[in-house]
């Protein structure tokens, strides 16, 4: 994994001189920017507003954690299978039995 980016630190501290800070993150590593909402409809029984945590630094673009894992579609196992290497390993595994 690649070390997080410390734009929140260093944007912070230009925001000091302007009494004010970035909403932030406390739990999880590495922190992440917290974008602002407001509740649109108020009074009983309607939601409260939604937290929106940014996936990726609004400050230099980089992705705060790695994106998950997803399944592997055909169109992927196709695509490794035609790497010569990787049909070889898979004959190999078979002993040979697969033309
Ligand atoms: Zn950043």
């Amino acid at each position: 994994m690649t070390k997080p980016c410390n734009c929140i630190a260093e944007v912070n501290k230009t925001l000091a001189q302007h009494n004010t800070m970035l909403v932030f993150t406390l739990f999880g590593t590495p922190s992440r920017v917290i974008v602002d909402t407001t509740q649109v409809e108020t009074g009983r029984g309607k939601k409260k507003a939604a937290a929106m945590i940014a996936t990726f630094c609004p400050f230099c673009g980089e992705r705060y954690e790695p994106e998950p894992a997803r399944p592997a579609t055909s169109a992927d196992l196709t695509a490794m299978l035609d790497d010569p290497t990787v049909a070889a390993a898979v004959n190999e595994q078979a002993g040979g039995r697969a033309a």
